[in-house]
């Protein structure tokens, strides 16, 4: 079994995760990121340009496979999306 097992259908509804629910941890790494809007477009409504980098909507989340998408499509891996509460790195891969 891995992290991304279990994840919800794709464009379901990203209930916020509970204290005992899986949940993940999205992160954009500002300095690297160059405002290209990719994530955005493969994550609508995950991700939102603000001051001249992305910032995801909500940094706690339910696993959701537009996530590991724009972490793998970011060109400046900047998108570092891990398990809320091991750490463990699910996307990108490495
Ligand atoms: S895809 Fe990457 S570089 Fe482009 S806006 Fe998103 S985080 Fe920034």
């Amino acid at each position: 079994m891995t992290a991304r097992d279990g994840l919800r259908e794709r464009g379901a509804p990203a209930p916020a995760p509970g204290p005992d629910e899986e949940a993940w941890r999205v992160r954009v790494d500002e300095k690297a990121c160059m405002a290209t809007g990719i994530c955005a477009g493969v994550a609508p409504g995950r991700f939102r340009i603000r001051d001249g980098a992305s910032r995801p909507e909500a940094e706690i989340t339910a696993p959701a496979p537009e996530l590991v998408d724009a972490a793998e499509s970011c060109p400046m891996e900047a998108i570092l999306v891990t398990d809320r509460d091991s750490g463990a790195r699910i996307a990108p891969e490495e």
